[in-house]
């Protein structure tokens, strides 16, 4: 079999990483999320406490080392050598990403490791933007979504699963603003490509949608 490039975009919480993990690990493919890298960049810019500027930031993400370094069960990441897997997800940067990631430079920046990444092929590769800017050519593309209510649900067991305190109503609208943000900016808006396969997981499992997604993966791996 080939191995070929998946493109996997979508909403907020639509569960994109966590079938990308699965299927990349099922086929023996590298998985890259595209969004940490943008949550990278966020991350690496709070940490300076400096207002928001698009010049600054640009230069931050044209000068900042992101590494994934993949153990089984975490995709752990690394900016300029220093351990952010789990401060990339904190409040703050998820509240702060959209808008750094509708910076054209820094886009340019993210887009042109990605798709140094991705270009031997064997790669799984999830974000806004994968089927219809990184990889326009990608042999699979997926949109994978599900409603708004679910996505929040699911976010929400998450949360509490890990002791979290979080409140359903809020986190729904959080959801919701992002989606809205990546939907509307300028540069490679979040949208589903004329190309791809639309995959609405309201009512499907894991299971059902790791293989669905990888019986397609076996059809367009000929
Ligand atoms: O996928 P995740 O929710 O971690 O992405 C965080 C944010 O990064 C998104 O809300 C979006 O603003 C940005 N992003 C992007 N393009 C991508 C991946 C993520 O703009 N390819």
């Amino acid at each position: 079999m080939k191995k070929i490039v998946v493109a996997i975009d979508g909403p907020a919480g639509a569960g994109k990483s966590t079938i990308a993990k699965l299927v990349a690990e099922r086929l023996g493919y590298a998985y890259i999320d595209t969004g940490a890298m943008y949550r990278s960049v966020a991350w690496r810019f709070l940490q300076t406490g400096q207002p928001f500027d698009e010049t600054f930031i640009s230069h931050l993400a044209n000068t900042m080392v992101i590494q994934f370094k993949p153990e089984a069960k975490v995709n752990r990441v690394f900016v300029d050598g220093q351990e952010v897997t789990d401060a990339i997800r904190s409040t703050e940067v998820t509240a702060n990403v959209s808008r750094v990631a509708a910076i054209g430079a820094v886009r340019e920046a993210m887009v042109e490791q990605q798709r140094r990444m991705g270009d031997a092929g064997g790669v799984l590769m999830d974000g806004r933007d994968i089927g219809t800017v990184v990889f326009p050519n990608a042999q699979l593309k997926i949109f994978l979504t599900a409603s708004v209510e679910e996505r929040a649900q699911r976010r929400y067991k998450e949360l509490l699963a890990k002791g979290e305190q979080v409140d359903l109503v809020q986190l729904q609208q959080d959801i919701a603003d992002r989606d809205k943000q990546d939907s509307e900016r300028a540069i490679a808006p979040l949208r589903q490509a004329e190309d791809a396969l639309l995959l609405d997981t309201s009512h499907m499992n894991i299971e059902q949608v790791t293989e669905k997604i990888l019986q397609l993966v076996e059809e367009r791996a000929q």
